[in-house]
């Protein structure tokens, strides 16, 4: 059957409950449910239910948890880092599909998050959905004819984002090494030459922008080569950009990234751009 959505959205609620959920359970599992509800003559309603053995939270949190810049332990969050921003995203995001979310936990058992969205049905799946993987295979012939294999460093730490940001950019034809904070991002660049960095703006340890500062003072001490640096950010705020700059990225992709994303940018930096171009930060 098949139901006429906003992917990249659902895909955006999806990776921050599961990373939530591997962000804060130590051992045990997450379990991923997803069921259809209800079917009217229009449209379905799909449940969605991530559940984890992790930390829990208490019932006064789970009160306030949906709210923007909400952190159940501040010295917890310090050490996951994150901006307290994502549930609430989600919240939004859920609504506007028609939706509802929640919570059941219990502290020191575990967490359930769910969500409905309701979605109109649809005829059949879209030609560009079936072109996918065809697409796919261009981009990767696109960019190997332009430019021999690009070693791409990808410093993120939500796993999911790390194992997507792979698969997508080895799909692109590129070696990705893949490092889970600032710390092991400036490692890894002084360890090894990099064509592009992929930086998550936020990192527990270090974060996107130090790392970016560090490298940067390091490349004028040295006088070696100038590396560039792609900015990830999950959250498109006012002055994210300005930040960025500042900071010496040269860069900027918003999550969730997609594949025509990061294709974007590489053949903008690497596929042959004019001077003028560079130095530019796209929207
Ligand atoms: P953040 O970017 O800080 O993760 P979220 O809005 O996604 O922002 O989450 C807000 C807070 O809710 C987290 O900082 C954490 O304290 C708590 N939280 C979210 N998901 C879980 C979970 N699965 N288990 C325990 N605590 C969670």
């Amino acid at each position: 059957e098949v139901v006429r959505g906003d992917a990249v959205r659902l895909r955006q609620i999806l990776i921050n409950l599961i990373g939530n959920a591997l962000k804060f359970t130590e051992k045990g599992e997450i379990f991923f449910q997803l069921s259809l509800v209800a079917k009217n003559p229009d449209y379905s309603v799909l449940h969605f239910i991530v559940r984890d053995t992790g930390i829990g939270i208490s019932r006064e949190a789970q009160a306030h948890i949906f709210d923007a810049f909400s952190q159940v332990d501040g010295s917890m969050a310090r050490r996951h880092e994150g901006s307290g921003l994502g549930l609430a995203i989600s919240r939004e995001l859920v609504e506007a599909m028609g939706g509802t979310i929640g919570v059941n936990s219990e502290p020191g058992t575990g967490s359930v998050f769910w969500f409905t969205v309701c979605l109109k049905h649809a005829e059949s799946v879209p030609e560009i959905v079936q072109q996918n993987d065809v697409q796919r295979d261009q981009f990767k012939l696109g960019l190997a004819g332009q430019v021999e294999t690009l070693h791409v460093l990808l410093a993120e730490d939500n796993i999911i984002n790390q194992e997507l940001g792979r698969i997508m950019l080895e799909s692109l034809g590129c070696q990705v090494d893949v490092v889970e904070n600032g710390i092991e991002a400036v490692e890894a660049v002084f360890n090894k030459e990099y064509d592009l960095i992929f930086m998550d703006c936020q990192m527990p340890e270090l974060d996107g922008y130090e790392a970016t500062r560090a490298i940067r003072q390091r490349e004028s001490d040295s006088g070696g080569r100038r590396v560039l640096i792609v900015a990830l950010t999950a959250h498109a705020m006012e002055g994210d950009r300005e930040q960025c700059l500042a900071a010496g990225m040269d860069d900027y992709a918003s999550k969730p990234f997609t594949v025509h994303q990061l294709h974007d940018v590489i053949k903008r930096w690497h596929g042959g751009m004019d001077e003028s171009e560079a130095g530019q930060v796209s929207e």
